[in-house]
C-alpha cells in the first residue's frame, strides 16, 4: 500500500476518531474518554499529513524539499512546546480567553492559507497549478474558494482577539454602540458578496487586500457589539467560525480530513451557539448578527436604598437551624477555588441532617458547565446538582440560599427591569427564599457592568470578602458548634 493510500485511510480513522470525541463529551461521564478519542485522532491526523507532505501524492509526487521538512518538523516542534506550557499553567479561569486566542490561530492560518492560495494559483497564470485549473474549468471554484476561505478567516481572527480582549478583562465588556451598527454590518456583506463575484471573474490582488481590510473590521465590530452578558453565545460562535475557517483551508489544500474536522467544528459549534441563546432567551439571529437589535441599556445609576452586611458565624449559626439550603455558585467560586471548603461545607451540613442542593445557571462562570467541572473536581455528588430549571420552583420552599460568587445569574433585573442588558436571560430566582447570602469581595457589578437589585432586598445579607476563605470561617464555625454539643 502506498503512503498515500495509508495516510487517506488514517484520515478516514481520525475522523471517526473526532465524531466518537464529540459524542463522549457531551456527558460527565464520557467526557474523559471522549478527550481520549480526541487526541488519538489528532495524533492520527498529524502523523498522516506530515507523512504526506514529505512523500508528496500522485498530483505532486516530489513532496517536500530538505529545508520544507526542516520548517514542518521547526514549527511543529515550537507549537506542541508553546501549547504544552500553555495548557500545564492556565488556571480554569482563564480557559476561556486562551480557547478565544486559540481561535484566532485557526482564523489567521485560513487568511493565509487564501492568500497562499492566490498567490500559487490566480496571481501566477503562468504557473502549472494556474493552467490545469483552468483547463478544468475550476478556476473560478478555486478564486471562490481563496476568497471565502480568507474573509472567514479574518472575521475569526479578530473577532477572537477581541473576544480575548473583553475575556481577559484588557477591554471593557460593555457593548460598543457605534451609530448605525446594523447597516454597517449589514453593508459590509452586500460588499462582500459584490467583491466575491468581482473576484471570481476577475481575480486582482486589490479586491483580495480589500475583502481582508473589510473582514478584519467586520470581526472586530462584531464581537466588540456583543455585551459581557452575551459572551457565551460568542465564545462558541466563534469557535463555529473557526470550524468554517478550517474546512475552507481544507478545500485549498485539498485536503479531506481538514474538511471534515472544520465541518464537525463549525455544526457542534453553531448548535451549541443555538442551545446557549436558548439558555439565555437570546435571538440566535441577533446575537450572530453582533447584537443585532440589542440597544444600550439605561445608565446604571439608580438608587436601589441600603444593602446589610453578615459575618461568617452568624451565617453558620443560619445555615445549622435551617432545613433546606441550596448554593448557587458563580465565577467568584472559580476565583477563589472556593470549592473544596464548599464540598466540606456540604458534607458537615448533610450530616447534620440539613438537605443541601446545588443550583447551576447554563452560564455561570466563564465556560459552559464551569461550575458542574468545579463542583465534580471537589467530589460533591452528581445527584445534589441541578439544573436552573430543575430548582427555580423550589426556592420559595428553601430557607437559606448561599450565592457563592455569582451576579449576573442571580440578577432580578433580568426579569423586573425590561431596559437592562440583561433583560429577559432567566436567572435562579434565588431572592423567594427566606434568607439569601451574598458571598462578594465588594459592591462591584457582574460580568455583564450590571448593578443587582437582590443586594438590597430586605431577605438578602452580603458576607464581604474572599469566597474561600469565609466558606473555610463557616466551616471552623460549624466545626466549634460540633465540639461545643458534645
Ligand atoms: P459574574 O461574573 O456575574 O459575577 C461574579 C462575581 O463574583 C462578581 O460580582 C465578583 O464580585 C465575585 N467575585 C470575584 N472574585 C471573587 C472572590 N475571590 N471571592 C468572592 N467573590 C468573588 O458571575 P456569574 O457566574 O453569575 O455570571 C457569569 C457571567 O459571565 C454572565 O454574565 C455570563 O453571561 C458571562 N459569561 C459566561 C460564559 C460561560 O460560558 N459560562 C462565557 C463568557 C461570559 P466582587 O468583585 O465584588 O468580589
Amino acid at each position: 500500500m502506498s503512503i498515500e493510500t495509508a495516510s487517506y485511510a488514517a484520515y478516514v480513522v481520525a475522523g471517526l476518531l473526532f465524531i466518537l470525541a464529540l459524542a463522549g463529551l457531551s456527558k460527565h461521564e464520557t467526557a474523559r474518554v471522549g478527550n481520549q478519542f480526541g487526541i488519538l485522532g489528532m495524533a492520527i491526523a498529524l502523523v498522516s499529513t506530515i507523512a504526506l507532505a514529505v512523500n508528496g501524492n500522485h498530483e505532486d509526487p516530489s513532496g517536500l524539499e530538505p529545508i520544507g521538512i526542516g520548517l514542518l518538523v521547526a514549527a511543529v516542534v515550537v507549537g506542541a512546546a508553546v501549547g504544552l506550557w500553555r495548557a500545564k499553567v492556565v488556571e480554569m479561569t482563564g480557559m476561556p480567553e486562551l480557547i478565544a486566542l486559540l481561535h484566532s490561530f485557526v482564523g489567521l492560518a485560513a487568511v493565509l492559507v487564501g492568500w497562499n492560495g492566490y498567490l500559487h494559483v490566480e496571481h501566477d497564470a503562468g504557473r502549472d497549478a494556474a493552467h490545469e485549473l483552468d483547463a478544468a474549468g475550476l478556476l473560478g471554484i478555486h478564486s471562490a474558494e481563496v476568497f471565502i476561505g480568507v474573509f472567514i478567516g479574518a472575521v475569526t481572527f479578530t473577532g477572537s482577539i477581541v473576544a480575548f480582549l473583553k475575556l481577559s478583562a484588557r477591554m471593557k465588556s460593555a457593548p460598543m454602540v457605534l451609530p448605525g451598527k446594523n447597516l454597517l454590518n449589514v453593508g459590509a456583506l452586500v460588499v462582500f458578496v459584490a467583491l466575491t463575484v468581482w473576484f471570481v471573474l476577475e481575480p486582482s490582488l486589490w479586491l483580495l487586500v480589500g475583502v481582508t481590510a473589510i473582514a478584519l473590521l467586520l470581526g472586530w465590530h462584531l464581537v466588540a457589539s456583543i455585551g459581557g452578558g452575551d459572551m457565551p453565545v460568542v465564545v462558541s460562535m466563534l469557535n463555529s467560525y473557526s470550524g468554517w475557517a478550517a474546512a475552507a483551508a481544507g478545500f485549498l489544500l485539498n485536503n479531506p480530513l481538514l474538511i471534515i474536522t472544520g465541518a464537525l467544528v463549525g455544526s457542534s459549534g453553531a448548535f451549541l451557539s443555538y442551545i446557549m441563546c436558548k439558555a439565555m432567551n437570546r435571538s440566535f439571529i441577533s446575537v450572530i448578527a453582533g447584537g443585532f437589535g440589542i440597544e444600550a441599556g439605561p445608565g446604571d445609576d439608580k438608587d436601589y436604598g441600603e444593602h446589610r452586611e453578615i459575618q461568617a458565624d452568624d451565617v453558620a449559626d443560619l445555615l445549622a437551624h435551617a432545613s433546606s439550603v441550596v448554593i448557587t455558585p458563580g465565577y467568584g467560586m472559580a476565583v477563589a477555588q472556593a470549592q473544596y471548603p464548599v464540598a466540606e461545607m456540604t458534607k458537615k451540613l448533610r450530616e447534620k441532617g440539613v438537605e443541601v442542593r446545588f443550583g447551576i445557571h447554563p452560564v455561570a462562570g466563564r465556560l459552559p458547565g464551569h461550575m458542574n467541572v468545579l463542583l465534580a473536581e471537589a467530589k460533591v455528588p452528581y445527584d445534589i446538582v441541578l439544573e436552573m430549571d430543575e430548582i427555580n420552583d423550589d426556592f420559595p420552599d428553601t430557607d437559606v440560599v448561599l450565592v457563592i460568587g455569582a451576579n449576573d445569574t442571580v440578577n432580578p433585573a433580568a426579569l423586573e427591569e425590561p431596559g437592562s442588558p440583561i433583560a429577559g436571560m432567566p436567572v435562579l430566582e434565588v431572592w423567594n427564599a427566606k434568607d439569601v447570602i451574598v458571598f462578594k469581595r465588594s459592591m462591584a457589578t457582574g460580568y455583564a457592568g450590571v448593578q443587582n437589585p437582590l443586594f438590597f432586598k430586605d431577605n438578602t445579607q452580603m458576607l464581604f470578602g474572599d469566597a474561600r476563605d469565609k466558606v473555610n470561617e463557616i466551616v471552623a464555625a460549624l466545626g466549634a458548634d460540633e465540639v461545643a454539643r458534645r
